[in-house]
């Protein structure tokens, strides 16, 4: 029998690949991670800059990410998280020259001058409007029919450009916003199906364990605690860091993992959780039908500035603001990172993480750091006042957020349909399921899942 170094081999240690690589672990596997960059992660990064902290990617959690919290418990670290300042449940959106903070109460709503009196009646009426859900539902069609045209253009639109820096017309309604296209399809409406769903999960919940919560969380250090917790329990010989793999080959029971450098491992078993355009690379000498597909899924390029400076004039309470796409910006949005957490920027000073780019602006990340730090100080003038700024970052995301497409559950069936011919490979990744840390999360669960099964059977 051929002996193996290594029971799994997890290539990519972005969050879903560490989670993967844990659980194997956990289950008494031998594992190895290999990651291209310096540091495990991947999108999920915070590092320090003087007294400031920044977020490079996500910033926070919801209460709602039960994968998230599921991890949390299995790494015995549910007491490090900080949730947000109650402020963050205040959001604002860009309409005629001004912010408008989003309802969150009937009174605000009647208030609210950020959608008409005609724009609030057809957002009223979204229980009682013919459902109608459609497989080829674009995220336009979807919420044009729900909302009408101002609520898919100044909440709903804003919301897709804040989780996917997408185009609506070109995201598919099923696959993107699985949960709300299903409340249409099961109870008519989108608004009736919600809360359905959410009497349902509220019990569900308790019925698991799980503390009822509200709102965002993060931790002490950032939320790049995360990854380092699942790192630090994996421990250093579990994990290769400037390890980028090129290729992937078959010998007999073997699977021969080929490193850029010329280097090689070997295992009985692989999950890769490179992201799309690298796994298809990857794959593309064993599988170019898989490496076709997932090629074809496309990446909205982002950039992440962030202002840091003193804090001057009044910024209004909470997460952050949105620009709805025409409105003559630039920027996607803003996060007033300093309000979230108590730990973000030196008292009596701002930080302020600012989003450019995406599927409408593809080639801003291209743009000097020059020329991004003028577009986004200017732009952040116009929106909130002149502030002054003292240090600027940014991090570049050619690749950032996967579009997934309306084709895009089809297209994920047949690529695990055609990875199941390679006993001993699986997935994972926030492609699959759905963008978010809690469905990367998830993904990792899920392979390592996959995996244990398989080499329970060899
Ligand atoms: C700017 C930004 C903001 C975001 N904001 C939020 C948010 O607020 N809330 C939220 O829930 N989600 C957010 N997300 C999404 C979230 O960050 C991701 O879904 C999640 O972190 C993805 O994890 P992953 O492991 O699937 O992929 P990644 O984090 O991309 O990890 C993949 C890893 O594979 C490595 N790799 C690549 N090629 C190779 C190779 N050849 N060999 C070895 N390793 C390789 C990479 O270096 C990387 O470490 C945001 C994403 C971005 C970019």
């Amino acid at each position: 029998m051929t002996q193996h170094p290594h029971d799994t081999i997890v290539i990519g240690g972005g969050i879903a690949g560490l989670v993967a690589a844990y659980r194997l672990r956990e289950a008494g596997r031998s594992v190895l991670v290999l990651e291209a960059n310096e540091r495990v992660g991947g999108n999920i990064h915070t590092t320090g800059d003087g007294d400031y902290r920044l977020e490079g990617g996500p910033h926070t959690f919801l209460a709602s990410a039960d994968n998230v919290w599921r991890l949390l418990r299995d790494l015995g670290k549910e007491d490090a998280v900080v949730a947000a300042a109650p402020a963050a449940k205040h959001r604002y959106i860009y309409r005629d020259g001004k912010l408008h903070a989003i309802p969150t109460s009937p009174w605000a709503f009647i208030k609210t001058k950020l959608l008409t009196w005609r724009g609030k009646l057809s957002l009223l009426a979204e229980p009682i409007k013919p459902g109608g859900a459609r497989k080829n539902d674009t995220a336009t069609d979807f919420f044009l029919r729900r909302f009408g045209r101002e609520g898919a253009t100044y909440l709903a639109g804003t919301f897709v450009s804040g989780i996917y820096a997408g185009d609506p017309s070109r995201l598919g309604a099923r696959a993107a916003f699985p949960k709300f296209w299903n409340f249409e399809k099961n109870a008519g409406s989108m608004i009736r199906g919600a809360i359905r769903y959410m009497r349902a999960k509220k019990k569900e919940r308790a019925a698991a364990g799980y503390k009822p919560r509200r709102g965002l969380f993060s931790f002490d250090g950032g939320l790049g605690r995360l990854p380092e917790f699942v790192a630090e329990q994996l421990g250093d010989d579990a994990i290769r860091t400037n390890a980028a793999v090129r290729g992937l080959r078959r010998e007999g029971e073997t699977w021969a993992v080929e490193g850029e450098g010329g280097e090689s491992w070997r295992a009985r078993s692989v999950v890769l959780a490179a992201p799309p355009p690298k796994a298809a690379s990857i794959l593309a000498s064993l599988d170019e039908h898989a490496a076709r597909i997932l090629e074809r899924i496309p990446m909205a390029p982002v950039a992440v500035v962030h202002l840091m400076g003193k804090a001057e004039g009044a910024i209004p309470p909470g997460f952050g603001a949105l620009i709805p796409r025409d409105h003559g910006f630039r920027i996607l949005g803003v996060i007033f990172a300093d309000q979230l957490f108590a730990d973000r920027a030196p008292a009596g000073h701002f930080l302020h993480t600012i989003f450019v780019g995406g599927m409408f602006d593809p080639t801003a990340v291209k743009r000097t750091d020059k020329e991004l730090t003028q577009i986004v100080t200017d732009e952040h003038a116009r929106l909130l006042g002149r502030y002054t700024i003292e240090r600027v970052a940014i991090r570049r995301f050619p690749h950032a957020i996967p579009q997934l497409q309306v084709d895009h559950p089809e297209q994920i069936e047949a690529l695990r349909l055609l990875v199941a011919d390679h006993p001993g490979l699986t997935l994972a990744g926030n492609y699959l399921a759905g963008v978010s840390v809690d469905l990367a999360v998830g993904s990792g669960y899920e392979a390592a899942s996959e995996i244990d099964s398989f080499l329970r059977s060899g």
